[in-house]
């Protein structure tokens, strides 16, 4: 059994709250890249080269990329033969309270979310997600998430009949009617199969894939291929001005489902699409 001390894991999900918010990932970073030189139209790449600048400029003068440094989503992958020191829930929040502060990073959690609606001052608590997987390893991924995307996300418990065509204009409908809200360019991410409560975290997952990685399927590969165009040719474009460059990157993820059902959710992230991953 591999000991882990759980003030290392504070400390950890500390350094990755303030890097996630004050660094772009590298595959999100080329995209914007590719996206300003494809683009036509010169206000959209000039919009793009804003977004790249500010990028730049938050990475240099460590400062977060937008004000919304968002609610911090925390994905654990807990190796079964890892023992933690300590309490790990309470280990991952403590580190996300000192990030958020010593960071300078915006406190955007409301403890009551319907009638008193008190910001709790440190960001915490965070949404944290817990898998059991083999092995003595501590898989962290930190994703910190506003809300402007996150408003924008939908779920639609789609009938089996619907199928490929059903999927495909739920996505659809789902980034047009999100329209400049999310500040586009935005990635997205398709759960497809599940139940309700677990395609809405798959879609989450299929989100923060690589922007290189695909599905291995190639049935759905070529789905995304599809999605990906489709919404590109929207016209939507960055910050919905218009253009080419609607979303930078689209993941499907899926699971088995039930014979009398196909959920479908679609997570969309603007492209402040923050995320840091370290294994312990
Ligand atoms: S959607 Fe993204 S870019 Fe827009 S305000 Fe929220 S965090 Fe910032």
């Amino acid at each position: 059994m591999r000991v882990i001390e759980a003030s290392l894991i504070s400390e950890k999900v500390k350094e990755m709250c303030i890097e996630a918010n004050y660094a772009l990932p590298k595959d999100i970073y080329a995209l914007l890249k590719k996206g300003i030189s494809q683009e036509e139209m010169p206000l959209s790449k000039g919009t793009l080269e804003v977004i790249k600048r500010n990028a730049d400029i938050a990475k240099s003068k460590k400062r977060p990329i937008c004000q919304d440094t968002g609610m911090a989503c925390i994905f654990i992958e807990l190796g079964q033969d890892v023992h933690i020191e300590g309490n790990l829930t309470d280990a991952i929040n403590e580190g996300v309270r000192q990030g958020y502060v010593e960071g300078y990073l915006r406190k955007s959690v409301v403890a009551d979310p319907l009638f008193e609606r008190k910001n709790t001052n440190d960001n915490t608590p965070a949404l944290i997600h817990y898998e059991i997987v083999p092995g003595d390893k501590l898989k962290i991924i930190v994703a910190p998430k506003g809300f402007g995307s996150e408003n924008m996300c939908q779920l639609k418990m789609l009938k089996p009949s619907d199928g490929v065509e059903g999927v495909k204009q739920f996505v659809l409908d789902t980034v047009e009617q999100a329209g400049p809200n999310p500040c586009p360019p935005i990635v997205i991410g398709v759960g497809i199969g599940g139940n309700f409560e677990n395609v809405a975290l798959l879609s989450k997952k299929a989100m923060l894939k690589d922007a290189n990685e695909h599905h291995e399927d190639p049935r759905y590969s070529a789905l995304e291929k599809e999605l990906l165009e489709s919404i590109n040719a929207l016209g939507i474009g960055p910050a919905g001005y218009g253009g080419a460059t609607t979303a930078l990157s689209l993941h499907i993820e899926t699971l088995p489902t039930h014979i009398a059902g196909l959920p479908c959710a679609v997570s969309i992230c603007c492209h402040v699409a923050r995320h840091k991953e370290m294994v312990l």
